[in-house]
């Protein structure tokens, strides 16, 4: 290891550079936010491929995002030249397609199988639970999808949950009868939802040992970041890749070799990770996975990495101290040596759109002393708190992307003419069919398609095939001819998809359909729009041609099944970037705007109420704080309107956990004016002026009229009772009012309320989540 080149190693701190050169089997890094696990990652490679230890073609390395992926390709490439090419870096899901593409066909399935995204995957549950008529049983779509989701990522399919299930339970019987249908659903499409990706790739490789083995030899070399976020099918994944290779699995011939080269022995994998990072639970990601890797590899190396290189001082000491308040976690104190550096400052708008106007101000004044666009984000917990940032932000002309947001992808007319390209490339798929059937109208309407998806299911075939048939169908003769052109036409398309550049099919398609022309002839603005979306997209045919000079229309709409809202991130385009905090995982910027930082946000509602909910969202928060290097940004309004309620938010629990002189709340002169009066004058002026309001304290307080409960979680000690749920009858200790006994319980989530009747301190309501009280 020694070999490894000095200028590979330069700047590292020692823990780095061990982690960098260590040779053992398994490796694992926990460190903290921006202490260089990403960077660690890229070097150890570089210097597996520049000391010749490994061929670019050994090495496979997963990241969370397809961006993550071409950024550590770059870096490489930047190090050690042309000897990176032929590396395998991608996400777990790109690997696995791949894998499955090139496979299927060994194993019976179809290499042009379609990837059904979350959308896809609801439409046919949907369908399911109206043929079963199950919503009366309380199935819906979501809880459904949530949960198949989740037994998938668990490794359970339909007939391994079907062995363990109640099927006395009606409920449950009519679950796994979904299940079973969307399973069936998606193997009659020959689809695979994202779920499926990872998953068949573990039983493709369980049951082919062989085709386990193929790669087992081939990856001598496997690191994964982001490791805390990986879930159990993933770490199957993993296991099953670096398993030491059975010799019976080898062909004869090469077995010799590969025993005398020694590399039948298993992989070696390093993984790297930071548990107070993990925030994908509810997509089954599983911090146990950092605790089943030491016990999997007892022979592991742990390295810690403590030295955080990415923020001050006092952004990293709000991020420890709010961490600091999870409970069952390793505790590890990061530290920089940049110096203390500015203040966080802190802002309460009266609203969500005066809080917008103070980022944009912001902005707008870091942009004019200097700082690029680029190197600032806007971060949101949901993505409904995205509008009122781009009202203030068209208004004063600030450039904006929300990677992620745009959806142009979800746009009808693009799902349309990806549905077209998808049956071209999977007649089996119904879904895109039916989807695209009377797109453009061609005369096929609702009595139509049932004579024909009739005519498909007693005989068993996709609706492709049933579209063959057309003129054995009685069908009018109008009809008839519309369906016979639609046919002829897929078919001539499917006949080049493995040939024809990605670009010429779909022009084929729009122009042979007449679907665009169609747009534009109505005059009318939206369709018009529409048609742009449509040569939008077929100049990214094009550009994908120009990326990859191969690429078939398979790979061009794998792409698109896998891009990944990070992947939409252009850092040079001179936009801000307005993201969730989900997305920001492993980006850094000069400076953050944390914003909406509120009670019912952040936490957010739908968590708070989960088991481990407030210290995941607590993660979040961690999260966001590390993004930033040099500015940190609090920002929260007094109200926010969501699904036309206004309703008065409370400052987050984090907040209060941020040591009080690290931030600089920010005031406005209207209020520095009426300060020590009883009533805050801006509050008056705030209706008619767009006046800002904001506060000179350590927390934000409370103006007087507000509800109590703002009163009550600014001034007590503001806890989190996680999940504590009290029935009338319960004793309870409180901070202040002693002990006493509920008589009654109101309202949900978050925002139950409990009634007490205190021994000595009389009738109260508290608001259970955060009232400083205890169960006896
Ligand atoms: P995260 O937990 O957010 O994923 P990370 O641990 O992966 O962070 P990196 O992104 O690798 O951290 O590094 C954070 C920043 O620190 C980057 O800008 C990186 O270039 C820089 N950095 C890492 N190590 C060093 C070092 N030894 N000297 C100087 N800068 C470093
Ligand atoms: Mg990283």
């Amino acid at each position: 290891s020694s070999e490894v080149d000095e200028r590979l190693l330069a700047g590292l701190n020692p823990q780095q550079r061990e982690a960098v050169l260590y040779r053992g089997r398994a490796l694992l890094i926990v460190a903290g936010a921006g202490s260089g696990k990403t960077s660690v990652l890229t070097r150890r490679i570089a210097g597996l491929l520049d000391t010749r230890e490994a061929w670019p073609s050994q090495i496979l390395a997963i990241t969370f995002t397809n961006k993550a992926a071409a950024e550590m390709r770059e870096r490489i490439h930047g190090l050690v030249g042309d000897a990176a090419q032929g590396m395998w870096i991608s996400t777990f899901h790109s690997a696995c397609v791949r894998i499955l593409r090139r496979q299927a066909e060994a194993f019976g399935l179809s290499p042009s199988f379609t990837i059904y995204d979350s959308a896809d995957s609801r439409a046919l549950i949907k369908r399911i639970l109206k043929e079963l008529e199950a919503d009366t049983l309380g199935l819906t779509v979501s809880s459904v999808a949530g949960r198949i989701s989740k037994l998938k990522n668990e490794l359970t399919d339909a007939e391994s949950f079907a062995r363990g299930a109640n099927v006395d339970d009606p409920k449950e019987s009519a679950f796994l009868e979904v299940f079973r249908r969307y399973s069936e659903g998606l193997a009659r499409a020959k689809a695979f939802d994202f779920d499926d990706l990872i998953a068949q790739t573990v039983y493709l490789f369980r049951a082919f040992p062989e085709v386990a083995a193929l790669y087992q030899r081939r990856f001598r070399y496997v690191l994964v970041d982001e490791y805390q976020d990986t879930n159990h099918a993933q770490y199957a994944l993993i296991r099953e890749l670096v398993r030491a290779v059975k010799p019976q699995n080898v062909p004869a011939d090469t077995r010799t070799r590969l025993e005398a080269d020694g590399s039948i022995a298993p992989a070696s994998l390093t993984v790297v990770g930071d548990s107070d990072q993990s925030i994908y639970a509810f997509r089954g990601a599983d911090i146990r996975n950092i605790v089943e890797f030491e016990r999997d590899f007892p022979e592991a190396k742990t390295i810690l990495l403590e030295q955080n290189y990415r923020s001050t001082q006092n952004i990293l000491d709000a991020a420890n101290a709010v961490i600091g308040n999870n409970f069952d976690r390793t505790a590890k104190n990061l530290f920089t040596t940049i110096g203390a550096g500015d203040k966080i400052t802190g802002y309460t708008g009266y609203s969500a759109h005066d809080e917008a106007q103070f980022v944009a101000d912001e902005i707008d004044k870091l942009r004019t002393a200097g700082t690029s666009l680029n190197d600032m984000a806007v971060f949101v917990r949901t993505n409904s708190q995205t509008r009122p940032l781009e009202e203030i932000f068209i208004r004063s002309a600030l450039p904006y992307r929300i990677p992620g947001g745009t959806k142009f992808f979800e746009r009808a007319e693009i799902k349309d003419a990806m549905a077209y390209l998808i049956q071209v490339v999977n007649p089996a798929d119904d879904l895109a069919l039916r989807r695209v059937l009377n797109v453009p109208r061609r005369g096929i309407g609702p009595a139509t398609e049932a004579t024909l998806q009739a005519h498909a299911d007693r005989e068993g075939m996709p609706l492709r095939d049933a579209l063959r048939d057309v003129e054995q169908l009685g069908l009018g003769p109008k009809v008839t001819g519309a369906i016979r052109t639609l046919v002829d036409l897929l078919d001539e398309a499917s006949g080049q998809a493995l040939t024809a550049a990605p670009a010429d099919i779909f022009a084929l398609l729009m122009e042979r359909t007449g679907y665009v022309t169609g747009l534009r002839a109505t005059r009318d603005a939206q369709d018009e729009a529409r048609a742009e979306n449509l040569e939008e997209l077929l100049a990214q045919t094009k550009e994908f041609r120009k990326q990859n000079p191969e690429g078939t229309l398979i790979e061009f709409l794998t792409n698109v099944a896998l891009l990944a809202a990070a992947d939409e991130i252009d850092d040079t385009d001179g936009s801000v970037s307005i993201m969730t905090l989900h997305t920001a995982k492993g980006l850094e910027y000069d400076t953050v705007f944390l914003t909406g930082i509120e009670e019912g946000l952040l936490p957010h509602q739908m968590s708070a109420g989960e088991p481990g909910g407030v210290q995941e969202e607590r993660r979040l928060f961690y999260v966001g704080v590390t993004r930033a290097k040099r500015r940190l940004f609090f920002s929260l309004a007094m109200q926010r309107s969501q699904f036309g309620d206004t309703t008065v938010a409370l400052p987050s629990r984090y907040l209060q956990e941020v040591p009080a002189e690290l931030i600089e709340w920010r005031q406005s002169p209207g209020f520095a004016n009426s300060r020590g009066g009883s009533q805050p004058r801006a509050l008056n002026a705030r209706r008619d002026s767009g006046d800002r309001f904001s506060y000179g304290t350590s927390l934000p307080p409370a103006p007087n009229r507000e509800k109590r409960e703002w009163a009550n979680a600014v001034t007590a000690k503001v806890r989190d009772n996680g999940d504590l749920t009290l029935a009338t009858g319960d004793r309870i200790r409180h901070a202040d009012f002693g002990e006493g006994r509920v008589t009654g319980v109101t309202g949900q989530g978050p925002k139950s309320i409990a009634e007490v009747l205190f021994d000595t301190a009389g009738r109260k309501k508290l608001l259970i989540k955060i009232a400083p009280i205890e169960k006896l």
